[in-house]
């Protein structure tokens, strides 16, 4: 037997993800046969309910994940290798005024990511323009503009925020000639803008990851000069916390493999 033509319509709604009209339709079918709208008319109206709930969504959702990535969110105490009165310091904005570095450097999932944003927001609040951007996107913009004849220009763009976050250096190898696109960048900011960066690579590793290591060299002179390094150790939160509540009770050496890609 057929289901009732209202429980049909509300399951096939959920199907659609149409949440917004389901949860209104009768009080939108009511105000259309109210207004006395025609069929298009109606679906207008359903379709606008829907696109305004799922921009409600969006802006809940969106704020919820920066709030969660703020310093007041951040576990110091699962974290003893950082010292959090360095990270108070930050949180002040004055390297950034000077146009210093930082540096957040160790394994997946210790939080390097979250205290980017964190540093991030606290900028922001002190009245700094902040631009954050992963490695990866960076090497990418720069090899486009250098193909384009526009390199010039994409440097440009790339000094101007107060703050520019490079997040997730190391993740991937460069390809030849994006080292040296990176010490343009790196060397265009030196003392003005400050950079801060995040890797899961040691500063000994930096020759691989940039497959040369005169220009890792140079590249690591400008970026150290002024800068403040956080070396974080120790396990991934994501994995502990997981552990701390449930039933995922792997052996250490298994741990670092399944983490590799976070
Ligand atoms: P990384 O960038 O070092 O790989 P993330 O910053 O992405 O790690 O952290 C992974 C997840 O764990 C994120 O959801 C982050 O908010 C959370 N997290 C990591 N460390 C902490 C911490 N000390 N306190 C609270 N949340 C943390
Ligand atoms: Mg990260």
């Amino acid at each position: 037997m057929r289901a009732a033509v209202p429980d049909r319509l509300s399951d096939m709604l959920s199907r659609l993800k149409l949440t917004g009209i389901r949860d209104q339709l009768d009080g939108l079918l009511d105000e259309a046969s109210r207004q006395e709208l025609s069929l298009r008319e109606t679906l207008v109206l359903l379709c606008e309910r829907e696109i305004a709930r799922k921009d409600e969504r969006r802006i809940e959702m969106t704020l919820k994940l920066a709030r969660l990535r703020d310093l007041s969110g951040f576990d110091f105490a699962a974290q003893p290798s950082i010292d959090p009165k360095q990270v108070r310091e930050l949180a002040g904005a004055r390297w950034i005024a000077n146009g210093e570095n930082v540096l957040l450097l160790g394994p997946p999932g210790v939080g390097k990511t979250h205290l980017a944003v964190a540093l991030g927001r606290e900028a922001i609040l002190a009245g700094h323009s902040v631009q954050f951007i992963a490695a990866t996107t960076v090497v990418a913009q720069l090899a486009k503009g250098h193909s384009e004849g526009r390199l010039e220009e994409r440097l440009a763009h790339l000094a101007k925020p107060k703050l520019l976050i490079i997040d997730e250096l190391g993740y991937l190898p460069f390809k030849p000639n994006a080292a040296h696109l990176f010490f343009q960048l790196v060397s265009r900011r030196y003392e003005k803008g400050a950079i801060l960066l995040t890797s899961n690579r040691s500063v000994g590793e930096w020759g691989a990851v940039f497959g040369d290591p005169i220009v890792a060299t140079a590249i690591l002179d400008r970026l150290l000069h002024h800068s403040h390094v956080i070396t974080i150790r120790g396990d991934s939160y994501r994995l502990k916390e997981k552990r701390r509540s449930g039933p995922l009770q792997k052996p250490a050496a298994a741990e670092t493999k399944s983490e590799k890609k976070s």
